[in-house]
């Protein structure tokens, strides 16, 4: 009995890695096809204004409800699409899905929101993403007020010189730069003053340690104080606790997002969730 249930878990093994590599193979075409067969889908999760307690954006956070392997998340499948270069292609669905969502906001009556996605820093680098965004914004007659785009400071050290200047055509048509991640990467507050930033969410890691380290605190402190000083304004990643949330308030960090609220969520939760968080 045992033996067979050995051999079985064998089978089972090796079946299993055929599977796999067969899937990695196939991945980077699979992007495409999934995108062609509608397979992706946004989630929006509520960024909040932490003295009004009240929901005032979304980050928009791709999901791929894959045939086989049910709900994949994106560490699962942008690094791929980053390197096989299809994250054009992938993030032209998520800038098109997210001002069609808005639109559909519009048409509905509902509160003006802003909506930030994420950029890599190849879809920020390509031809044609000013155009694209223009293009879009204007079929679908979207103010670029309501649209925001997150960038992580190794992405934008990548090419400098040319995120500068594509960031600087979006903060001057009116959209929200935000740097994500900010403080794993190595570059400093200095540099910030020299890019057209609006907006700084600090790091989820040291949002998580702040009531353990000290450290961490001292520097979130410092952060929001510095980014105040030229005036950018802040939001913490990944509140997950009411004392996370006390003790950035006590900094004067102006907004937050988090599980604490709520995880990314969809379209139609999203419509149906209150604006006020009590
Ligand atoms: P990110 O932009 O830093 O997004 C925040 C991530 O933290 C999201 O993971 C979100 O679900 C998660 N998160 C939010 N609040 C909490 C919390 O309180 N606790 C914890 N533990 N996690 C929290 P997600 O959706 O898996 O996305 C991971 C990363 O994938 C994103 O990090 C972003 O870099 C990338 N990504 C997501 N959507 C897109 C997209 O449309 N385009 C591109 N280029 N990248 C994307
Ligand atoms: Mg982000
Ligand atoms: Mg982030
Ligand atoms: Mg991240």
């Amino acid at each position: 009995q045992a033996k067979l249930e050995g051999k079985n878990q064998h089978l089972t093994f090796t079946e299993e890695m055929r599977v796999d590599t067969y899937n990695k193979i196939q991945d980077e075409h699979e992007l495409s096809r999934a995108i062609e067969n509608n397979e992706f889908e946004l989630y929006y999760q509520p960024q909040f204004d932490l003295s009004k307690k009240k929901i005032i954006s979304a980050e928009a956070l791709i999901r791929w409800n894959h045939p086989d392997k049910g709900l994949v998340f994106p560490n699962d499948f942008i690094p791929l699409a980053e390197n096989s270069g299809k994250i054009i292609e992938l993030g032209y669905w998520v800038l098109e899905s997210s001002i069609a969502y808005l639109a559909r906001r519009k048409e509905q009556n509902k509160p003006d929101l802003t909506i930030h996605i994420n950029l890599s820093s190849k879809q920020l680098c390509a031809p044609g993403l000013i155009q694209s965004v223009q293009q879009l914004l204007s079929i679908y007659q979207v103010p670029a007020k309501l649209l925001g785009f997150e960038i992580t400071e190794t992405s934008i050290l990548e090419d400098l010189e040319i995120s500068k200047e594509v960031l600087k055509v979006f903060k001057d048509m009116g959209i929200c730069i935000s740097i994500d991640d900010f403080g794993t990467g190595f570059s400093s507050l200095a540099q910030l003053k020299n890019l057209p930033v609006s907006l700084l969410k600090i790091d989820r890691g040291f949002v998580m340690d702040l009531e353990e380290d000290i450290d961490d605190r001292k520097i979130v402190e410092a952060i929001i104080a510095m980014a105040h000083k030229l005036n950018i304004k802040v939001l913490a990643e990944g509140i997950e606790t009411q004392a996370q949330w006390d003790r950035l308030s006590s900094f004067h960090c102006d907004f937050g997002q988090g599980y604490l609220v709520s995880k990314a969520i969809t379209e139609e939760e999203f419509n149906q969730i209150p604006t006020n968080i009590e």
